[in-house]
């Protein structure tokens, strides 16, 4: 059940439902409404006479599934990673290389990619290989490295946290946790970064459906974390030229569908690096919250994903893009005189 609370909804209103749903054995949780006032997201039914109470403007007993990610919660949610902030109109850049390999690597990368226009720094330290022969990431020393890479560039760190022993030790040097496509069903993961207070990206598992997806993003809300983030990554095609599709269909499908932010992830999208400028501007186009991007100085010796992986100027060049389309796009959205002119004339 969703109860919609009125922007002055008296405390007490809160305090008596909550109260309720405890002594029904319920969980109630709290989140802003996105108009000024909050939602209240039950897992059951509260008793009728509660619902009369002052300040309630709605009562849902029936709605989606994933309650608290959808539109009925909440118009629109903001997330926000130190002072970059997703899902507030401007697209946001992450990008950095797809492993941390060494000091030198991570830092010039961390510096290369802030010249190049990027808001934050993404690099993995525990990696999922597909291969357990190939490169595991540098685990506790990447993040210490990541935290280096974060004083020298002053950009705020997403990495991957694929353990559930291991989300405090990741929390305490990043500023975002990653949930990759391969955990996006981990529910005691899932669970457990819904128990931090830092935003997590949730990538899309690449045989997910959207729906599936957005249940996931639920089980970190209702865990009490209203900080998600969703990265769409390609799913799985038929095609053996692609290494995923991006489904740039789950963009605007899961912005009619939930309020929250949804990234573009273009380098795991496609798996080919001359493919990334053009999906990227295409998350764009889609209505996308911002991009996550594999860089590295030196893309062809790239421990990890060096095939999808661009340099810090190709990343200039997809942010100088990504700027002049998204300022096309929003001057697009002001109302056309000539267009106010005839639906006056029409309607008269
Ligand atoms: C990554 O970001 O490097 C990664 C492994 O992503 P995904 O989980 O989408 O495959
Ligand atoms: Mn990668």
């Amino acid at each position: 059940m969703i109860v919609t609370l009125a922007p002055d909804a008296p405390a007490s209103t809160v305090a008596a439902l909550s109260a309720a749903a405890a002594a029904a054995g319920l969980t109630a949780r709290t989140l802003p409404d996105g108009r000024g006032g909050a939602s209240l997201g039950v897992d059951g039914t509260l008793a009728p006479d509660l619902l009369d109470l002052p300040g309630i403007s709605a009562v849902r007993a029936t709605h989606k599934p994933y309650m608290l990610a959808s539109r009925e919660a909440c118009a629109r949610s903001v997330v926000r990673v130190g002072d970059v902030t997703i899902g507030d109109g401007r697209p946001v850049l992450m990008a950095g290389p797809c492993s941390v390999e060494g000091r030198e690597q991570i830092v010039a990368t961390a510096r290369a990619v802030r010249a190049a226009g990027a808001d934050m720094l993404r690099g993995g330290a525990f990696k999922p290989r597909t291969s357990p022969y190939s490169f595991q990431g540098l685990g506790e020393e990447g993040l210490r490295l990541l935290a280096e890479a974060r004083e020298a560039s002053g950009l705020p760190v997403v990495t991957e946290v694929m353990e559930t022993e291991q989300v405090e030790l990741v929390a305490a040097h990043a500023d975002m946790l990653q949930i990759g496509a391969r955990n996006m069903a981990n529910f005691p993961l899932l669970k457990r970064v819904g128990k931090t207070d830092r935003p997590v990206l949730l990538k899309r598992g690449f045989s997910a459906t959207i729906e599936e997806w957005l249940m996931s993003a639920e089980y970190i809300l209702a865990a009490g974390n209203p900080n998600v983030v969703l990265c769409e990554r390609g799913i799985r095609g038929f095609d053996p030229l692609l290494r995923f599709n991006l489904d740039l269909n789950a963009v605007p499908l899961a912005k009619e569908l939930t309020h929250l932010p949804v990234i573009v992830d273009p380098s795991h999208g496609t798996g080919k690096r001359s493919l990334v400028p053009a999906m990227a501007l295409a998350g764009i186009a889609a209505g996308a919250d911002g991009l996550i991007i594999e860089v590295h100085p030196d893309p062809a010796h790239a421990l990890s994903d060096a095939a999808q992986t661009i340099t810090p100027t190709e990343l200039a060049h997809i942010h100088r893009k990504v700027q002049a389309l998204h300022a096309t796009l929003a001057a697009a959205e002001q109302p056309e005189p000539l267009l106010v002119e005839l639906e006056v004339a029409l309607s008269a």
